[in-house]
């Protein structure tokens, strides 16, 4: 990728957590391109086609104008990594008057996340994997436990304790999302491990069921189908017993609705 950044979608969004979409909305803004490369993206189109629409910092900024005008909770920056130095001078040029949020793979590192310091209130990333060899084989990810861990260490210096407003609206700290994906309950479980043993309660967890097989992947013989409901209860249980705050989804999750129709719709 160029180092103006490619968009595909700037429009409110209803499928983020509770205290994120709220009743009117997240502001997104979906960047394309990815700095990992996951076999079962669901995002395909636009994390690994690259389709979208180039914009500079100074039209970014008009596009957080016309999320804030829309009457949305806050400013969703979805998978902006790789356009990191672009995405802070918008911010420079028009911060918001309302939470920024900065969603992302969390395989990034702490120098890079601290040219967002100060200027993004709620860090929203995933964290994958417990193994690294698996992050190799399905995210072409070398060092994915240490690099994650290093990076949600440095958005929780950043962004503080959780803090909500009066309708139960996040406003700052940090939520990590995990992505449970079949046949792989006891790397999940792993992960929910290490990220309550290295932040304990500074952090809530998002406990992701709505993997869909999509593309190559559907063929696969593990990743070829849906989480079961035994898979789900099971991690679901092991978070109950770690103590860990956070959400859950509805297995019903697990279908396509989920994805946005990549329509280049700028607002
Ligand atoms: S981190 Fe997310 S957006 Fe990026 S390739 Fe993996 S699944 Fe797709």
């Amino acid at each position: 990728m160029g180092t103006l950044p490619v968009v595909a979608r700037v429009a409110p969004h209803f499928g983020e957590e509770p205290c994120i979409s709220g009743k009117r909305g997240s502001g997104t803004v979906f960047f394309s391109g990815c700095t990992m490369h996951c076999v079962y993206c669901q995002n395909y189109e636009i994390s690994v086609k690259n389709h979208g629409v180039t914009l500079t910092p100074q039209e970014l900024a008009e596009a957080y104008k016309m999320l804030e005008k829309s009457g949305v909770h806050n400013i969703n920056l979805v998978t902006a990594d790789h356009f990191v130095e672009a995405v802070a001078e918008s911010l420079h040029i028009y911060h918001p008057h309302l939470p920024v949020i900065y969603n992302c793979s969390g395989y990034t590192s702490p120098k890079t996340l601290s040219i967002l310091d100060g200027l993004v209130d709620v860090y929203l990333p995933d964290f994958k994997y417990s193994n690294n060899k698996l992050a190799e084989k399905l995210s072409h990810a070398p060092h994915y436990v240490e690099t994650a861990l290093a990076a949600i260490g440095e958005m929780l210096l950043q962004a503080g304790h959780l803090r909500y407003d009066k309708e139960g609206m996040i406003q700052k700290g940090v939520i990590v999302r995990h992505l449970i994906l079949p046949a792989h309950t006891k790397q999940s479980i792993a992960a929910l491990d290490m990220l309550q043993r290295t932040f304990g309660n500074e952090i809530l967890v998002s406990l992701m069921c709505q993997y869909v097989p999509w593309g190559e992947v559907r063929h696969d013989p593990k990743l070829g189908r849906k989480l079961t409901r035994r898979e789900y209860d099971k991690v679901k249980s092991a978070l109950s017993s770690l103590h860990i705050d956070g959400f859950t989804q509805d297995l019903s999750a697990a279908n396509a609705t989920y994805i946005p129709n990549w329509d280049f719709e700028l607002f």
